[in-house]
Formats: structure tokens, C-alpha cells, sequence
């Protein structure tokens, strides 16, 4: 027997109508490519996203063909998000920070009919325009004022000009809620990047879990700045999750350094911000070097890759702010984990805590998770033993976008995700990262995680970066490198390095050497290439 309750899809566009209905006075606050400040409503928003839905259908996009952007955060790329998705066709993300033969590999791979794009990206535009194979149109997202002369893109429209010759009367059309509503390609260290291609109903289920109160705890009174982009993942949801609870909306757009974060944190009064660890780098930087305080941000959410201790130490100390820990893969829409604490955590000493918080936190509902050895069988959670971390539920990939194979493995009757993390997780449920399996050091076949060696190196007051690779060495097979980047006019010796480990971890797990770098590589979502590091470090004699 079925339940008597109706049967409506989640659809993204519903998002939408919510928070125009009840949050409609709300406010979204865009710094523009243009240089200025962008201020309107969310009632302001949903009408333009229903003039850029027709423009969508006037272009000739059909029901699941890719709309692509390049973009930063902004009210444009928010109108979008809404207008592709909430039309019917997929929204598609590029990266921009990703090589032009990248970028023009997926837009084919994705086949991709229109591309949206930021001024910053005209060059790039150019360069990938005459070999893209499937986009019919170019659309630069500015005004008819700042539309560039001379640019060498084939039929060149802008963004406000469709939005005004569009009516704003646009009825977002019902489909079943497993229609694919968005694809972000994941930024693929080897091989061939692959494209994750979210559904109406998995991105609303994400939404749910993520605005919860343990979870990234969202509300109508929070004021929210996304450093993360809204190329990568969709900006861990909180485009969606500010439409859901009401949420005012603060978008960075191209500054991303610290002094225009910070101004725009204090002018703005942003209560919840999140980013990768890089990101606060500069602002913590620039906050110590100035003196400044935070007035309004109370929480700032940190994943992407391993929070340093010292990083949440800072925060919290310095600056009462609360780092909220989080761990996810654009596979996963991204959040898999968040550490937020249980009530016992909260009489334990500060110390305690900050232990605790340096953890990736106990699995979102909906996010089902085990750890297994290498035969395959589960691990205990008992905080001690680490294995292949395997993930499973409704907003978790099943299948990549025109993929080979499939990226699940099947052990207990059901389809796991394996993440490639290694992880352990203790008897409450927080899991802990230890290592990304092919980041992992094996020396004389016992596992040395990389991420503590890292963290205890980025407590160092002198260091400003740490990675830590796997080397070659003739007995051990592999043994633990520090690469490191100095704080600016800083005289440490390897030699005083090393002896900050002291006490720290078993002595076994001490760096065999230390080489100052000058920078360490990025990759275009802002994380240490570490396959990069062992390339360059490849023929390193240890001493
Ligand atoms: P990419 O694989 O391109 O880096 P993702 O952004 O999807 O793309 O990265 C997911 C990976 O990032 C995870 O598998 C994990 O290795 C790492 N990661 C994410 N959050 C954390 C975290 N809080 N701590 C440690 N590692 C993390």
C-alpha cells in the first residue's frame, strides 16, 4: 500500500519560488567584475532569473542540454544557476583556473551549447572559441557599457541585453525531480578529468542535510560568504542553502585577497563564510598584519583538504571565530562529513576541543560511510585502525557523465563509493583523514600519514606552507619529505625544523629531510599538487 501524500518532485526551481515568496526582501550583495558594489533582493533575483530563463529558451537550449559558465561569485552566476537548472537544462561550471586545453576538452566532452563568461575570462574565451566544438553561442555577463570593442569571439551577446529583451514572465516547468541539473567536472590529478552530474533531487536532499544545525547550521539571521567558488561543487551548496533558509547572500566575486574579503566581511556583517585553508591563509595574514578583528563572523566552514590545528587554533583564539571542519568531493555534491560537536565535547577543555575540531567530523544523514583493509573487510571504529574510507547515499555519484565503467565497488550486496581517502573513525563516529591513498607514505610497510606530518609543520610560527611527500629510499622503500615555504624573512634551519617534531609523533614518523621551497604548486581549486612535488623531488637522495 502507497502513502496518501502528493507526489511533487524537488525541483531546484523551487528553491527559488520559496525564497522569493518568503525571504523576498532579502538581500544579495555581488562586488562585480565591473569594480563596483552590486546590491538587490532576492525578489530582484528570481524575476531576472526568469528573464534569463526565456533568453535560455530563445537561444534554442533544449530540455537537458548544458548551459556552461565561467564565472566567479556573483548575481549573475546566482541568476543562472536558477535559470539553467530551473528550466530544465544542466548547468555546467567550468573551472577557469584550469589549462585553455582543459577547459576546451571538457566544454567538448560536455557538450556544452552555450557559455556564459566574467570579463576576467575574455582572454581565455579567445582562446578556446575557435576549437570548441559544440557552443552556438557566447554571452559576456556584463552590460552594454562594458562589453569589449574588439573581442575574437564568433557573435559575441551580452548578459543584460538578453535580460532586458526577456519578459520576466516565465512558468518553471514540472519534470520528474531525477532530471540532471547541474555537471561539475572534478579537476582529475591523472587522467582525464570526469564529470559529476547532479540531479534536482540530490541536490535538494543535499540541501536539507547541509542547512541543518549540526551540519553547516543555516538560517534566515546568518549572513553568508561563499570564498568557495561557485565553479567548484556549486560552492559546497550555499547557493541553494541561502534560497532554502532565507539566508542574505554576500559574493566576493574576482578579490579574493585578504584586505577585499575582510572589508567585505565588516561592511557586510557576514555572520558564516567557508573556503579552502589557502584562502584564510591570506586573510589571517593580512587580519594579523593590520591589526583587524572580525566584528560579525562568528563560524567560517574549512575543507577542500586537512584544516591545519593551528589554522582553527588561530581562529578561535585570536579572533573567536569557530572553524567548522567539513570533508566532501565534488562526487559527493561535496558534503560527505562535518565536525560539528556533540554535546559531551562541549565540557572538555579547550585543548580537547581543538583535537576534536582537527577531525573531518561525523557523516551528514543521508551519508552512509565504512573503512576497509585491503582484502576488503570493514575495519573497527575504534579511532585507531585506518583504511580505504567507502561512502554510499542519495546524493553520492553513481555513474560518471558518459564515463567508462563504473566508479562503485560492491562488496555487501550494495554499490560503494571509494573516495580515495584513508581514514580512520572513532566510536562516536568522527572520522579522520589520515592520508589521500596515492598521497600516502609507506615505509617499510607501515603507513605514515602525510597530513599529520603537515599539520605539525604548519604549527611552526615560522613556516607558511608544508607538504609532505613520499621519497625514495633504498631500505625503507619510502620515506617522509618536508617541503616547505618560509613566512616572509624567516631564518629557519632544517635542523630546528626537525626538532619541533620531538615528542610530537613517534619518532619513526620524523621527516628524513627538509627542502625550503619558494612556493609550493596549487591546483586550480586551490590544494597542494603533491604529484606535482614528487615529480620535481623524483630523484631525491635522502641523507
Ligand atoms: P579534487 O579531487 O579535484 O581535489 P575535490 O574537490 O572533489 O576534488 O576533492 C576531494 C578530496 O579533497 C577528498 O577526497 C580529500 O582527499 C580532500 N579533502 C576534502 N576535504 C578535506 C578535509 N577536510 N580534510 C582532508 N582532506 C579533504
Amino acid at each position: 500500500m502507497n502513502g496518501l501524500m502528493m507526489q511533487q518532485s524537488l525541483l531546484i526551481s523551487s528553491l527559488l519560488t520559496h525564497a522569493e515568496r518568503h525571504h523576498g526582501e532579502q538581500e544579495i550583495v555581488s562586488r562585480r567584475v565591473e569594480g563596483d558594489i552590486h546590491r538587490y533582493t532576492f525578489r530582484d533575483m528570481a524575476a531576472r532569473a526568469r528573464r534569463m530563463a526565456n533568453a535560455i529558451a530563445a537561444l534554442g537550449v533544449k530540455h537537458s542540454e548544458r548551459v556552461a559558465t565561467l564565472a566567479w561569485n556573483g548575481h549573475r552566476h546566482m541568476e543562472l544557476y536558477y535559470a539553467a537548472s530551473g528550466s530544465g537544462a544542466v548547468l555546467h561550471t567550468l573551472n577557469p583556473r584550469l589549462h585553455p586545453d582543459q577547459v576546451s576538452w571538457i566544454a567538448d566532452h560536455a557538450e556544452d551549447q552555450v557559455l556564459f563568461f566574467d570579463m576576467s575570462f575574455l582572454p581565455l574565451v579567445e582562446a578556446i572559441a575557435p576549437r570548441v566544438k559544440t557552443i552556438r553561442h557566447f554571452v559576456a555577463m556584463t552590460d552594454r557599457a562594458h562589453m569589449p570593442k574588439d573581442a575574437r569571439v564568433p557573435g559575441l551577446l551580452c548578459y543584460e541585453d538578453l535580460i532586458d529583451g526577456s519578459s520576466d514572465r516565465f512558468d518553471w516547468p514540472e519534470f520528474d525531480e531525477n532530471t540532471a541539473a547541474s555537471l561539475c567536472y572534478t579537476s582529475g590529478t591523472t587522467g582525464n578529468p570526469k564529470g559529476v552530474l547532479y540531479s534536482h533531487r540530490s541536490t535538494l536532499l543535499h540541501t536539507f542535510a547541509a542547512a541543518l544545525p549540526d551540519a553547516l547550521n543555516c538560517s534566515v539571521a546568518d549572513v553568508i560568504l561563499p570564498v568557495v567558488p561557485m565553479f567548484h561543487v556549486n560552492a559546497w551548496g550555499l547557493p541553494y542553502v541561502a534560497c532554502m533558509v532565507g539566508a542574505k547572500l554576500v559574493f566576493p566575486g574576482p578579490a579574493l585577497d585578504g584586505k577585499s574579503l575582510h572589508e567585505l566581511f565588516e561592511r557586510e556583517g557576514v555572520t558564516l563564510s567557508a573556503g579552502v585553508p589557502t584562502v584564510w591563509q591570506g586573510l589571517l595574514a593580512h587580519v594579523e598584519s593590520h591589526g583587524l578583528s572580525f566584528r560579525t563572523m562568528r563560524r567560517t566552514i574549512i575543507g577542500g583538504s586537512a584544516c591545519p590545528p593551528a589554522m582553527i587554533r588561530t581562529f578561535q583564539d585570536r579572533y573567536q571565530v569557530h572553524v567548522l571542519h567539513a570533508w566532501g568531493m565534488t562526487e559527493l555534491s561535496p558534503l560527505g562529513t562535518v565536525c560539528s560537536f556533540k554535546p559531551k565535547h562541549l565540557a572538555l577543555s579547550q585543548e580537547e576541543r581543538f583535537a576534536v575540531q582537527a577531525m573531518q567530523g561525523h557523516a551528514l544523514y543521508g551519508v552512509d560511510m565504512k573503512i576497509i583493509d585491503e582484502d576488503g573487510s570493514e575495519l573497527p571504529w575504534d579511532g585507531q585502525c585506518s583504511g580505504d574510507l567507502l561512502v554510499r547515499g542519495p546524493w553520492i555519484v553513481s555513474q560518471y557523465f558518459r564515463g567508462e565503467g563504473d566508479p562503485l565497488v560492491h562488496s555487501d550486496g550494495k554499490g560503494w563509493f571509494p573516495t580515495g581517502d584513508v581514514a580512520s573513525i572513532d566510536a562516536d563516529g568522527f572520522m579522520r583523514i589520515t592520508d589521500r591513498s596515492k598521497d600516502v607514505i609507506k615505509s617499510g610497510g607501515e603507513w605514515i600519514g602525510s597530513i599529520d606530518l603537515e599539520n605539525i609543520a604548519m604549527a611552526h610560527p615560522q613556516v607558511a606552507m608544508a607538504a609532505c611527500i613520499a621519497a625514495y629510499h633504498p631500505k625503507w622503500d619510502e620515506r617522509p619529505l618536508l617541503v616547505v615555504v618560509k613566512k616572509p624573512e624567516q631564518a629557519l634551519s632544517r635542523e630546528k625544523l626537525l626538532a619541533f617534531y620531538e615528542g610530537k609523533i613517534a619518532s619513526w614518523w620524523t621527516p628524513d629531510d627538509v627542502v625550503f621551497v619558494d612556493e609550493i604548486p596549487l591546483g586550480a581549486t586551490g590544494k597542494m599538487l603533491k604529484h606535482k612535488l614528487r615529480e620535481t623531488f623524483k630523484s631525491y637522495q635522502l641523507p
